[in-house]
């Protein structure tokens, strides 16, 4: 800490005394001065948010939520968006975070369909601040400009995730290196939170090398870089191909900055074997719906399907404990990621309650980056 406040002083002065010509060297050194700062900020309370979730089982360590559900894109592959939904009203969206800060919730990732688009998405960043929670947000990256990403900054965002499928776009969808480098290029110059690139491999991926590219410029951009596999419309296990898993492992190695060297149960997904973990969804993992109803995940919404303002501690030890049938070849990584800092622990002996079965999706679906914990 004492080193970091020495490099602040050691950037912050010259940088004060810049003027004219150099103006534009000055306000990126800012920008770095200001990210460095805030990275160690966010690291800090995640380091304090490991030691919280080791010391108790009571509080949920990672919320999705969706203020949105619409959709400025339609990837074929996705079952979560739709192209009519309205925004969910601030006033309901800062009672459901209150729900969670009350419930000790550590990090609270928004997404969607496309957060941007709802119109107050900066006061519902600075809501999750406020009430202490770390805030990152999933989005396609399509509404970042300039001065989007300063909103952001100020908002105090601190993670922020963007999915590329292709290299260039095509009829499964436009989130493409070709389509979004500019925007990654300002997010390098203006965004102070961290951004990680999430590419993806599996069935329904023309060109695996795309992978490969996407993931080797968010390096070079500064960034750091996940693989996601593409998964049945369950979130279920799809065994990669020889040259896939190859791409695969060199993602990972390139990834090693982040999170996701504590991945290992991505090596299995990857070679489509089943793996042993304790899914701890619905408890320290919660997925809130627009409608406000909690969910184990995404790929398994209608479990349990109960509002969050009657989700009693009782519900969350319930699920605790809870095993999930569909986990042996689960690919949600960020429920896994989650899932490794009770795995050691507490045995799950009860089985689901009884309920409605999930509906389901038409198409294949991706949702899990196996990187950081978003
Ligand atoms: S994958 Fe993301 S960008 Fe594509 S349709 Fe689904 S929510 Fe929209
Ligand atoms: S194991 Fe957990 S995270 Fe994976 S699909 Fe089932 S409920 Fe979702």
């Amino acid at each position: 800490m004492y080193n970091l406040v020495g490099a602040l002083v050691h950037f912050v002065g010259p940088q004060n005394k810049t003027t004219g010509a150099n103006s534009a060297v000055s306000a990126k050194t800012a920008v770095r001065v200001r990210r460095a700062a805030r990275f160690a900020r966010t690291r800090m309370r995640e380091l304090r948010m490991i030691v919280k979730a080791l010391a108790s089982t009571k509080h949920p360590i990672l919320v999705h939520i969706i203020p949105m559900r619409r959709c400025n894109l339609a990837c074929t592959y996705c079952n979560e968006f739709d192209d009519v939904s309205t925004a969910v009203p601030l006033d309901e969206m800062k009672r459901r975070l209150d729900l969670l800060a009350d419930m000790g919730t550590s990090i609270i990732t928004i997404s969607g369909g496309e957060p941007l688009l709802h119109p107050e998405i900066d006061e519902v960043i600075r809501h999750i601040r406020r009430r202490g929670i770390i805030a990152g947000m999933i989005t396609n990256g399509f509404f970042l400009n300039q001065e989007r990403i300063k909103r952001l900054n100020r908002a105090g965002l601190e993670h922020l995730q963007i999915s590329i499928d292709n290299v260039t776009p095509d009829e499964v969808s436009k989130k493409s290196l070709k389509t979004l480098d500019g925007r990654l290029e300002m997010l390098a110059q203006h965004a102070v939170f961290q951004v990680n690139i999430n590419s993806v491999l599996g069935s329904g991926v023309k060109n695996p090398e795309d992978a490969l590219q996407i993931a080797h410029r968010a390096v070079e951009l500064g960034f750091t870089s996940t693989v996601g596999i593409i998964h049945d419309n369950n979130g279920q296990l799809k065994p990669l191909g020889e040259r896939e898993q190859s791409i695969f492992e060199e993602i990972m190695e390139l990834g090693k900055r982040s999170f996701s060297r504590f991945n290992e149960f991505q090596h299995n997904v990857a070679r489509g074997r089943e793996h042993n973990w304790r899914c701890r969804s619905g408890s320290r993992y919660l997925y809130i719906c627009e409608r406000g109803l909690v969910h184990w995940c995404s790929q398994q919404r209608g479990y349990p399907g109960i509002p969050l303002s009657q989700y009693s501690p009782e519900m969350r030890h319930r699920e605790y404990s809870t095993e999930k049938f569909c986990a042996p070849r689960c690919t949600v990584s960020c429920v896994q990621q989650v899932g490794i800092l009770d795995n050691w622990r507490d045995p799950q002996n009860l089985k689901p309650m009884p309920m409605d079965p999930a509906p389901q999706a038409p198409e294949l679906v991706q949702i899990g980056p196996a990187g950081d914990i978003q």
